[in-house]
């Protein structure tokens, strides 16, 4: 079985390569040549030929939650927003926190998902935060990470051993950065607006605290902390600053928190309500800045499903929690590429396929000959609509209903086949 992807642009950013060419699959992997005369060929002009996209941020909610996403709807809602990869929390019902879980999860997705799904398991049993999960016992359960996100650890002596068994077994560590104390009952941006509107104020020192505990244990335990959806001004200075030094620190950006400011919450819109909160516009200025650096090498959609009914709710009770996979390409590439400059196109794929596959050291986000053909195809100048209600996802939680954008995803294809096309 053979394809060629012709006339297109192939941006691949591990090998460094971004040129006019072909790209070939055979038998499932992508090859340096192929002779097959009866080949399926697809015509990729004016589009870019990407090794396939990772998201490392994503809940899928089982096992436990099936009413809001399954493995196989959040699978499906990846293939349309492009990704081939996805790797996901483990703040399911049960917690992902022994070995059974995870081989339930990897056997599930084994079953129903059409991308690869890839189970990270909690850092502290039951996501307490007040003792260790088996971490040596998830590595070899299949674990690419441990993370409490949702949570955050907050007792930093365990915290550091999770760093130090983490390096033991040789997984990254990724950490949803909030101080319990600082944060309280926060729902929004403590600023302007959670003043005015009187809500409670999730201010951006909960997290920059958490970053800098985050660094000095990355540099303490010479491993990899990883903090996730980075919202905060003081969060990219912390971490331009360890990265500077060589501490084995890194951080990723979401959309909505460069898409939104915290003025968006005036109308009390729970699509509006995530953690950590929508904040300034200078903040969104300094995650730009902290994007075209390199500071932050990571995009990723922290993609939280919720049904209706959960979010029809006042402000306060809602949970946090927007969809992301199919829509976040087309945001990034929109804010990122088109209207803000801040990053080319190589810079972007780069921070969707090698940089997280480097921080998992997964076996992924590249299209070198003899790894899976897991590709992506990109209609960078496509102006499309957001419609939430033809979304793969199973819950309809997006603040992006009707946006514009330009730029997305026309075709996923997943170990040599197509699992998506527009
Ligand atoms: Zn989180």
């Amino acid at each position: 079985m053979t394809t060629v992807i012709r006339n297109g642009r192939i941006i691949d950013p591990a090998n460094k390569r971004d040129e006019f060419g072909e790209l070939f699959i055979v038998d499932g992997k992508i090859a340096a040549a192929a002779k097959d005369r009866d080949a399926e060929v697809i015509d990729a002009k004016g589009l870019v030929v990407a090794p396939g996209v990772i998201d490392l941020h994503v809940h899928l909610r089982e096992p436990g939650f099936g009413w809001k996403e399954t493995i196989e709807t959040g699978a499906r809602a990846a293939a349309a927003g492009g990704f081939t990869t996805i790797v996901c929390m483990p703040n399911t019902s049960p917690v992902a926190d022994s070995p059974g879980t995870i081989a339930w999860i990897r056997d599930r997705a084994a079953e129903v998902a059409c991308v690869n799904v890839l189970p990270t398991g909690a850092i502290s049993k039951g996501l307490m935060g007040e003792e260790l999960a088996p971490i040596g016992s998830l590595q070899q359960a299949g674990v690419v990470a441990i993370t409490d996100d949702g949570r955050c650890v907050q007792n930093n002596e365990l915290m550091r051993r999770a760093v130090e068994y983490a390096r033991m077994v040789g997984v990254p560590v990724l950490d949803h950065c909030q101080d319990y104390n600082l944060v309280g009952n926060g729902v929004v941006h403590e600023g302007y607006w959670s003043t005015l509107l009187g809500l409670p104020g999730w201010p951006s020192a909960g997290e920059e605290v958490i970053v800098m505990r985050n660094a000095l244990l990355a540099e303490l335990c010479d491993h990899y902390v990883h903090c996730q959806h980075i919202s905060a001004t003081g969060s990219v200075r912390i971490l331009r600053e360890a990265r500077a030094r060589g501490v084995k620190i890194s951080g990723e950006v979401c959309p909505h928190h460069i898409a939104l400011s915290d003025d968006a919450i005036q109308d009390f819109d729970t699509n509006f309500k995530m953690n950590p909160p929508l904040r300034s516009k200078e903040d969104i200025a300094a995650i730009h800045e902290g994007i075209a650096d390199g500071t932050l090498e990571i995009l990723c959609s922290d993609h939280a499903p919720h049904a209706q009914f959960e979010k029809e709710v006042e402000f306060d009770a809602a949970p946090f929690g927007i969809l992301g996979l199919e829509t976040e390409l087309g945001l990034f590439l929109d804010l990122l590429v088109h209207k803000n400059k801040t990053i080319g196109l190589p810079r972007l794929i780069e921070m969707f396929t090698v940089n997280p596959a480097r921080l998992l050291q997964i076996d992924a986000g590249t299209l070198s000959a003899g790894r899976a053909a897991d590709v992506t195809l990109i209609d960078p100048e496509l102006e499309w609509t957001v419609g939430a209600s033809k979304f793969q996802s199973m819950s309809r939680n997006t603040p992006f209903d009707g946006w514009k954008l330009k730029g997305r995803a026309v075709r996923t294809i997943v170990g040599g086949k197509t699992v998506w096309a527009l």
